[in-house]
């Protein structure tokens, strides 16, 4: 999918400064379980972001919302700050991507949900527990947390991505969002 029928999408991602960013199926991008076993066994924050597993629905929960939807935009994000900057420019994007699913949804897209990039990190510590959320209506899952194997689907798109060896290095980073 390549061309959009959505063009106000467009307008609101590219004035949020999005500009990379391409129409994809939400078909196309392969869901896992090795991925929400990646979040089990080896991620510090399982259990305890109220927004990562477990405190999101099954896998293949994950996979039945994907395909209600037809229409979705995967957004490229380079990271390319230093290594103590980034939790602040995680923090920064994430509210302008949650800013731009807001003017999406009231411009009548109301599906439109966002699949973050980086787990939650709008607060200093999280509560852990989605009831306790100090923000609720921003918080959302990132890709990964919906066991999307963003490697496998990004690549599909085009997108080069690899492992990153050194912290150091520039990270690409990847956001879905669900828009139809
Ligand atoms: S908004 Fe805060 S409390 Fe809620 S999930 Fe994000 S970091 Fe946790």
């Amino acid at each position: 999918m390549t061309q959009s029928a959505f063009p106000l999408v467009d307008t609101i991602l590219d004035a949020a400064g999005f500009v990379d960013h391409i129409w994809v199926a939400p078909s196309t991008m392969t869901v896992s379980q090795w991925v929400r076993m990646k979040c089990m066994f080896g991620c510090p924050d399982y259990g305890r972001n109220a927004s990562c597993p477990p405190n999101v629905p099954s896998v293949s929960e994950c996979r039945e919302l994907l395909l209600e939807y037809s229409h979705a935009v995967l957004i490229h994000l380079v990271c390319d700050v230093l290594i103590e900057a980034r939790k602040e420019w995680s923090r920064t994007k994430q509210k302008v991507l949650m800013e731009a699913e807001k003017q999406i949804f009231l411009s009548g897209n109301e599906r439109a949900f966002l699949l973050s990039f980086e787990n939650c990190n709008l607060c200093d510590e999280c509560v852990s527990s989605p009831r306790d959320c100090r923000l609720p209506y921003i918080r959302r899952p990132t890709m990964e947390a919906f066991a999307i194997d963003v490697y496998s689907s990004v690549r599909q798109h085009g997108y080069s991505i690899s492992v990153k060896k050194d912290l150091t290095e520039t990270a690409d980073r990847f956001a879905l969002l669900l828009i139809a």
